[in-house]
């Protein structure tokens, strides 16, 4: 195997409503690799776990088949190599290299935007492998389709197999990551402390690992206890990052830019209902996404009554669950939000 790093396993992978399909999927392709999906995509914002899952599938390939051959690059990677045996006139040694892995796991293939010749070159060692059934899976930072730059013909085969999407981590999850973090520097938070912090970060895992590092970092340099306040303390600006993002006022924006209406539509009374799907959406994120309570954000959208906005939450996760496309725009608002 190529590449794999050891830290990244299916065992220290916290599983969440928001990973967990990426998750099953990544794990049933490493059980037989080259035989139920090809290719795999997992697409994602950054820090979600996309890295993760894929040296998690190598090493399981691996260590199930001592003898595949199993690469893991970064889609940079593949690119700066190829100019390289470009300019080294050694291109057939380099197809040969790509052609011959049993596995080949490309992380962050958005890289391959506009880069024409990379393309070209990786389309057709895509089609040579997925020929001979060798496992191809690939991440992307969002849905391939809204990748601009990419040839349409690859575009399309990169949805020939599975393509799954790893959301940001909901509250629990959020808790069972930091615990298991917590868990694995052998520290014990107090919940106190655990949810402060996943109340707050909300955006991606590896913002989460962060805090929770700096926390521990200087909790043991300076001797101090991990309680809340010390937590608040140290914390105090990157939740407050995490805070500005995050504002009834900003989600209108990004509500309102998504739909292309203005936020003046989303405050006023029209009942049109291709303004009360923006609006009801835009509400239903700001109970996500804030601590407002529901008053408070029926007040933001116009004075409205709180039942306006339950009526709103709970609209809004029906539809997700009933309509894809729906379920794709709460998807994509959320990672503009958070990331
Ligand atoms: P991405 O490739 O999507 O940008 P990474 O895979 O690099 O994200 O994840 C960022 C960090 O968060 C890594 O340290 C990774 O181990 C960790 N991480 C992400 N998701 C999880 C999870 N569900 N459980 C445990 N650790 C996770
Ligand atoms: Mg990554």
């Amino acid at each position: 195997a190529w590449g794999l790093d050891e830290r990244y396993r299916f065992e220290n992978f916290v599983l969440g409503k928001s990973n967990e399909l990426a998750f099953a999927a990544a794990k049933q392709v490493a059980n037989s690799p080259g035989t139920v999906y090809n290719p795999l995509l997992l697409y994602g914002s950054t820090g979600l776990g996309k890295t993760h899952l894929l040296h998690a599938a190598g090493r399981f390939i691996a260590e199930a088949n001592p003898n595949a051959q199993v690469m893991y690059l970064h889609a940079e990677k593949f690119v700066s190599e190829m100019i390289q045996a470009l300019r080294r006139d050694s291109i057939d040694a380099f197809k040969r290299r790509y052609r011959s892995v049993d596995t080949l796991l490309l992380d962050d293939i958005q890289f391959f935007a506009g880069k024409d010749r990379s393309q070209e070159e990786f389309f057709h060692t895509f089609n040579a492998l997925l020929e001979s059934r060798q496992q191809i899976i690939l991440t992307c930072d969002r849905y391939p389709k809204e990748v601009d730059g990419i040839e349409a013909r690859l575009r399309s085969r990169f949805g020939w197999g599975l393509t799954v999407s790893i959301e940001p981590p909901d509250f629990e999850t959020r808790v069972a990551i930091l615990q298991k973090k917590a868990a694995e520097r052998e520290l014990e938070l107090s919940d106190d402390v655990t949810f402060l912090i996943a109340r707050r970060m909300r955006s991606n895992v590896r913002d989460l690992e962060g805090a929770l590092n700096s926390l521990i970092a200087n909790a043991r340099f300076s001797g101090r206890t991990i309680d809340v306040e010390y937590t608040q303390e140290i914390l105090r600006d990157v939740l407050a990052v995490h805070d500005r993002l995050i504002t009834i006022e900003n989600i209108q924006k990004v509500v309102a830019d998504y739909y292309q209406m203005r936020v003046a539509d989303l405050l006023s009374r029209r009942r049109s209902r291709s303004i009360a799907r923006p609006r009801q959406m835009a509400m239903y994120l700001a109970k996500e996404l804030t601590e407002h309570s529901l008053p408070e954000i029926g007040n933001a959208f116009g004075g409205r009554d709180h039942t306006t906005v339950l009526h709103a939450c709970r609209k809004i996760e029906s539809l997700c669950e009933s309509d894809g496309r729906l379920r794709e725009e709460h998807a994509r608002l959320t990672r503009e939000l958070t990331s």
